[in-house]
C-alpha cells in the first residue's frame, strides 16, 4: 500500500490515470487517509457534486494482511448531506483486495465530460477504464451479477446503483461480501451520489497474483495476532452474543432501556420489539434454514462473524441478515413489526444503493407529514420503489430526513447536520446524544458508540438518563473511534474487547507495531485519532459550520420521551468542551 491511485474523470480525451507514492500521507491509513486528502485538497465551499470534489476510496492501515478483523474499507469525500466532511466506512472483500493490489487510496477527481459511465478495473497489470453504458440504470444485484459474468467468480466490486447515478443525498456506496453479493455499504452522508457525479458505476478489484500484505515483524505480528483473536474471542459481546444473533442482538436491549426510537422519535419503547429482536431473526433464519443461515463473516479474517443470511418462506435468498439499525430504521422507526417486510425494504436499499438509517428516517418523517400511516408496510415498501424509480417524491425522500421534513413542513426532524439519527434516542442514552451532535459527521452513532458505557456497562458506566460524565465518555471514544477502528480497518465491534480487556487492547497495539515496524504506545494513538478529529472539524469550519451547528434539534430539550419521560440535558456550554483537549 505504498501508493494512491488518481483518476482524473474529467480529462480531456477521457478519464486519466495516474499512479503516484503516498507522499505526505505516509501513516494514514482508512479514515485518516480519506479525511487527510479531503481537507488538504477539497475547497471546503465547493459544491459537493461539483468537479472540486473528489471521492477517495482507502483501506484500513491492517487491511490485507492476515490481521483479523481487518477488512473495511473507508469512503470520503465533501457530503451531499451534510455538506461538511464525511467518511462512511463498510465491510466486505473490496478493502482487503484493494490493500493486496498495493494502493493506499484510489481518488476520483474531475467530472466527465459527457454522461459517459465508466468501469473501473484494477488488477496485478494495473488500471483500466471502459465505458460501462451497460450497466446504466441497473441495481448493484444486476451490475454485480455482469461483472461476475465477465470477470469470474473471485472479483470484489465497488458499485453504486439507480440512487447513486440519480445522485441522490441518501445514496451508498455497495461493496461485494463474501458470496459476491452487494450487502456491505458505505451508507452515510451521499458517498455514492459522489461517485455518482464522477460518473462511476463500479470499480472491479481482482487480486489474482497477488500475495498477502507481510508484517515487517513476522513473528511478533504471528503472536500479537493470537492474543487479538483470543480477547475477541473471550469477551461476552464479540465472543457469544454477536456471532449468535448478529447485530439485532441489541434490539430488546435498547427497547428495555426506553432508548429504541419508535415513530419518528415519538416513544422510547415499541410495543412489536420482540417480533422484530435478534432471538427472534435467529429462530425464523434457523427454522427457515438454508446455507449461510447460521452467522458468518462479512470478510474473510473476521472472528467475530456477526453477519448472516435471509431466506423468505419458500426458501429463497432476500438479503443478507439485515443489520440492527435497518431493522430499527425500515421497523421501529415506521411502527413495522414485520421482519419479512423489512428484509424485502433491506433488499430495495441495497440494490438501490441507499443509506438504510436515512430511508428509514425519511420514511418515518414522511409517515407524521401523513404520507402514510405508522405500521403501514406495504405504503413504506411504496415509498421505497418511488426513490428507485426517481419519481419527483421518491427524489424528495432519497434526499432524505431533513429534506424530506422541510418539503412537508415537519418539525420533528430527527437529524444533525442535516444526517438522520440512528437507533438510539439520544434522550435515554445522552452521551450517543453528545456524539450525534458534536462528531464532524452529522449524527453518527459509529463515530463515538456511547451505548457502551451508557447502556451496555462496557469501559465502565455512565448513567444514560443524566447528563454527568457524557462529555468525556464521548470525546474520549471519538478520539479512539478516529484511529483503532476507522482507520485501523478494523471493525467498530472490536470496541467491546479492547474496552473491557487491557491485554486486548495491548494486543491491537502489538498488531499494529509489529505490522510497521513502529513501536507506538497508546498515547500516540490517542494524539493520531485527535489529529484527524482535528482536521476533520478545521475542515467543516472552513466549509462554513459553526459551534451553533454541534447541537440537537431544538424538541430534543422540551419533548419528553416516555417511558422514562426525558429531555436531552446536556448544555450548550458542555457540548462546546467536546473537541476542547
Ligand atoms: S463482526 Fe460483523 S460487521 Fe464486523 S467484520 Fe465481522 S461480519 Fe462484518
Amino acid at each position: 500500500m505504498d501508493k494512491i491511485l488518481r483518476i482524473n474523470m474529467g480529462a480531456d480525451g477521457g478519464p486519466a490515470i495516474k499512479t503516484q507514492p503516498v507522499g505526505d500521507y505516509a501513516g494514514f491509513g482508512g479514515r485518516g487517509l480519506t479525511s487527510a486528502i479531503v481537507s488538504k485538497e477539497v475547497p471546503p465551499l465547493c459544491h459537493p457534486l461539483g468537479e472540486d470534489n473528489k471521492l477517495v476510496i482507502a483501506p484500513g492501515m491492517l487491511s490485507g494482511s492476515t490481521a483479523a478483523m481487518s477488512g473495511r474499507i473507508s469512503v470520503g469525500c465533501k457530503s451531499p448531506l451534510t455538506g461538511g466532511i464525511k467518511e462512511a466506512n463498510a465491510g466486505g472483500q473490496a478493502s482487503q483486495v484493494l490493500a493486496r493490489l498495493g494502493y493506499a487510496a484510489i481518488v476520483l477527481e474531475g467530472l466527465p465530460q459527457n454522461d459517459t459511465l465508466y468501469k473501473i478495473l484494477i488488477n496485478k497489470d494495473g488500471v483500466e477504464i471502459t465505458d460501462a453504458s451497460n450497466l446504466k440504470g441497473l441495481g448493484n444485484y444486476d451490475t454485480v451479477d455482469k461483472i461476475k459474468a465477465e470477470h469470474g467468480k473471485k472479483v470484489a466490486c465497488i458499485s453504486i446503483g439507480q440512487a447513486g447515478e440519480m445522485k441522490m443525498a441518501a445514496a451508498s456506496v455497495a461493496c461485494t461480501d463474501m458470496e459476491q453479493r452487494p450487502t456491505r455499504h458505505a451508507g452515510r452522508g451521499g458517498v455514492g451520489a459522489v461517485m455518482g457525479s464522477k460518473g462511476v458505476k463500479v470499480i472491479v478489484l481482482d487480486d489474482a497474483g497477488m500475495k498477502m500484505r507481510q508484517p515487517k515483524d513476522p513473528d511478533k505480528f504471528k503472536e500479537a495476532n493470537k492474543a487479538w483473536v483470543a480477547g475477541l474471542k473471550k469477551h461476552a459481546l464479540t465472543g457469544e452474543s454477536l456471532p449468535k444473533y448478529g447485530t439485532n442482538v441489541l434490539t430488546n436491549v435498547i427497547n428495555e432501556a426506553g432508548a429504541y426510537p419508535t415513530n419518528n422519535f415519538l416513544k422510547g419503547q415499541f410495543e412489536g420489539a420482540s417480533n422484530i429482536s435478534g432471538e427472534t431473526q435467529a429462530e425464523l433464519e434457523d427454522a427457515r434454514g438454508g446455507k449461510g443461515s447460521s452467522t458468518h463473516g462479512c470478510h474473510r479474517g473476521c472472528v467475530i462473524r456477526c453477519s448472516g443470511t435471509f431466506y423468505d418462506k419458500n426458501g429463497q435468498y432476500v438479503t443478507k441478515q439485515p443489520e440492527y439499525e435497518t431493522v430499527w430504521a425500515h421497523g421501529a422507526n415506521c411502527g413495522i413489526d414485520d421482519l419479512d417486510v423489512i428484509a424485502q425494504l433491506d433488499r430495495m436499499d441495497d440494490d438501490f444503493g441507499l443509506d438504510t438509517i436515512e430511508m428509514g428516517g425519511a420514511i418515518a418523517v414522511a409517515m407524521e407529514a401523513g404520507l402514510a400511516e405508522f405500521g403501514d408496510a406495504q405504503a413504506a415498501i411504496n415509498l421505497v420503489t418511488e426513490v428507485g424509480k426517481g419519481t419527483p417524491l421518491g427524489r424528495i425522500l432519497g434526499s432524505g430526513a431533513a429534506v424530506t421534513g422541510k418539503a412537508y413542513g415537519i418539525e420533528r426532524v430527527p437529524v444533525v447536520k442535516g444526517q438522520s439519527m440512528p437507533a438510539y434516542d439520544p434522550r435515554t442514552v445522552q452521551g450517543i446524544g453528545v456524539t450525534y451532535a458534536t462528531t464532524p459527521m452529522g449524527a453518527d452513532h459509529t463515530s463515538g458508540y456511547s451505548v457502551t458505557a451508557n447502556i451496555l456497562d462496557v469501559g465502565g458506566t455512565v448513567d444514560p438518563l443524566k447528563p454527568e460524565g457524557q462529555i468525556e465518555l464521548a470525546r474520549n471514544l471519538q478520539i479512539a473511534t478516529a484511529i483503532l477502528t476507522d482507520s485501523t480497518g478494523m471493525c467498530l465491534f472490536i470496541a467491546f474487547a479492547i474496552l473491557d480487556q487491557a491485554d486486548t487492547f495491548d494486543a491491537l497495539v502489538d498488531l499494529l507495531n509489529a505490522f510497521s515496524g513502529q513501536s507506538l504506545t497508546g498515547d500516540d494513538l490517542v494524539e493520531q485519532g485527535k489529529t484527524i478529529l482535528k482536521m476533520e472539524r478545521d475542515f467543516n469550519f472552513r466549509a462554513g459550520f459553526t459551534e451553533k451547528d454541534d447541537r440537537l434539534p431544538e424538541y430534543f430539550k422540551k419533548e419528553k420521551l416516555p417511558p422514562h419521560n426525558v429531555t436531552f440535558e446536556v448544555t450548550d456550554e458542555d457540548l462546546d468542551q467536546v473537541h476542547n483537549w
